[in-house]
């Protein structure tokens, strides 16, 4: 499977992670899912909501993920993920991730170190939910990630 975005939407999401830290930052991302790729649009920044370790776990409120599922309907595109920060540590899931992640969608995980995104690594979870299946990261330097669809503003 590959995950493709654009720069534009990257540099978005490095922004929003790295005014998080040393806190995890978190967000959805919406866009096209064509079967052998899929293709993010736009990502949608989010507050972090967990109560007490904000520093290792994030959490999307229902409300939260029900406006971004909202704002995907109006813009013609769909929920396909998910990203969030690891502060210090690397871009791999841990087993939080696992215990909390759902099948389909792609988990996109940023490593950021004192402070700036370094690594980005996109994931998926196994049909046996047993562990996570790493997807291709494809970030597209110009340009726009397939045709139709609302690029939005
Ligand atoms: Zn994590």
């Amino acid at each position: 499977m590959t995950l493709r975005l654009r720069v534009q939407e990257t540099e978005q999401i490095h922004a929003h992670v790295s005014r998080a830290y040393p806190e995890e930052g978190c967000g959805v991302l919406l866009g096209w899912d064509r079967g052998d790729a899929r293709e993010v649009a736009r990502a949608v920044p989010i507050q972090n909501q967990h109560e007490d370790s904000k520093g290792n776990r994030y959490l999307i409120a229902p409300e939260q993920f029900l406006a971004a599922e909202r704002e995907a309907r109006d813009a013609g595109l769909d929920v396909v993920g998910f990203f969030h920060s690891h502060p210090d540590h690397p871009a791999r899931p841990s087993a939080f991730d696992l215990e909390h992640a759902w099948p389909f969608y792609s988990y996109m995980i940023v490593c950021v170190e004192h402070g700036r995104a370094t690594d980005m690594r996109a994931w998926r979870l196994a049909e046996d939910r047993s562990g996570f299946e790493p997807e291709t990261l494809e970030v597209l330097s110009d340009g726009t990630p397939g045709q139709g669809g609302d690029r939005g503003a």
